[in-house]
């Protein structure tokens, strides 16, 4: 079935030549205050610190930002302010990053899994209100690719219940819900700086809080449970610590290369956009392909573009020997070992799962390469 069209480049024996699916974006200007930081005598969590979430919390317009040293403690942070604890559930997706999941694990909590929506990965909301019980405490979202979630029905059930709603935006950087931010308006919003993110600061992540006093104990979990601009007697010294908390704080190394990167991201995240319109508008009334549903008052900050195949395997191969890298990007959580015993069925993420993949649609997809990845599509697999 790989009939390959005199005009698509030839196959590639070496990775390295194919389009990539990620890249870590650097700008070469981060140097120079990288520099300045690295040498001032003070690398900890300090007024790089501050800096960075001062931008951040302008760019969201949200007035409580913590920075964390990556989103997958930033999730266990907000789960742990949310009350959830040993033996409570937690209502969530299998289709994201293990780190949406294993957080709930590390909290000695258990991931109820939802069914998705197979028209936009995310979860679906019609699924939630039968999985309650007395146990639930909260309610994980996740904004499959960037493309903003149900959040309205989501809260609506979250208030009729009495439960927290965290968002997992570590996709969603720049993504908007009906004019807002996604991740700043539920008890709870997740981003994430690792490296292939849309902004990186090597690793870093961010927790958005609904509530001042829940981002004032955030403050205090995520160094150990100590104040860190609290008049000491012994300045080395902490006075009383009430409740224990992690080292999940951002350094100012990782908040300088955040704050150079700030300077970058709409660019960035404009370039995903305009590449995902271009998929959006050239992959329709495709044979075998369909396109992944988008409504108005959202806009997903693409960070990746996903569609459905028949015959994904093949795809994925022959599109490898056309020169594109092509993946599902994450397995379902629910099908490995270690949570094995929360095993439900799931009939809409089967089907999902088994024709899901992503094409590059990044900064550094050139007008050349996307038409280059249609005409790949279009020859068939
Ligand atoms: C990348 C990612 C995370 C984890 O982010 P880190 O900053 O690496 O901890 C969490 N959830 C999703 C959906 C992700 O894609």
């Amino acid at each position: 079935m790989s009939i390959i069209p005199a005009k698509i480049r030839p196959p590639v024996a070496n990775d390295l030549t194919a389009i990539p699916l990620f890249k870590v974006f650097m700008p070469e200007s981060v140097m120079e205050s990288l520099r300045l930081t690295l040498m001032s005598g003070y690398i900890g969590q300090g007024p790089r610190v501050d800096e960075f979430e001062g931008a951040l919390c302008g760019r969201l317009e949200a007035p409580n930002v913590l920075a964390v040293n990556s989103a997958t403690s930033g999730l266990q942070l907000a789960l742990r302010l949310s009350g959830v604890d040993t033996g409570d559930e937690v209502i969530t997706t299998p289709l994201t990053c293990t780190a949406t999941n294993w957080s709930i694990l590390a909290q000695g909590a258990f991931p109820i899994w939802a069914d998705v929506d197979e028209n936009t990965a995310n979860i679906d909301p019609d699924g939630i209100e039968a999985l309650i019980t007395d146990r639930t405490k909260a309610i994980m979202v996740v904004h499959w690719g960037g493309y903003p979630a149900d959040m309205d029905r989501i809260w609506h059930i979250a208030r009729r219940h009495n439960l927290k709603v965290i968002e997992d935006a570590a996709h969603a950087f720049g993504s908007t819900y009906y004019g807002h931010h996604v991740g700043t308006r539920s008890d709870f919003g997740v981003f994430s700086f690792q490296a292939i993110k849309h902004m990186t600061t090597v690793d870093g992540g961010l927790v958005v809080s609904r509530n001042q006093s829940d981002h004032s104990r955030g403050k205090l979990l995520r160094w150990y449970g100590i104040d860190r601009s609290a008049d000491r007697v012994d300045p080395r010294c902490e006075e009383d610590v009430t409740e224990w908390g992690w080292k999940f704080h951002m350094n100012d190394v990782a908040a300088t290369i955040g704050l150079e990167q700030l300077k970058y991201v709409d660019g960035i995240i404009a370039r995903h956009r305009q590449n995902a319109a271009f998929y959006h508008r050239h992959l329709k009334g495709i044979a075998g392909v369909t396109r992944l549903h988008h409504e108005p008052n959202r806009s997903s900050a693409s960070w990746l573009y996903t569609i459905k195949v028949g015959m994904r395997d093949d795809f994925i191969e022959v599109m490898k020997k056309r020169g594109v890298m092509t993946s599902k990007v994450h397995e379902r959580n629910d099908r490995h070992s270690v949570v094995a015993r929360f095993k439900r069925s799931l009939p809409r993420l089967d089907r999902l799962a088994s024709e899901m993949v992503c094409i590059p649609v990044g900064w550094w997809v050139t007008e050349e390469d996307r038409q280059h990845i249609v005409d790949s599509i279009k020859a068939g697999w």
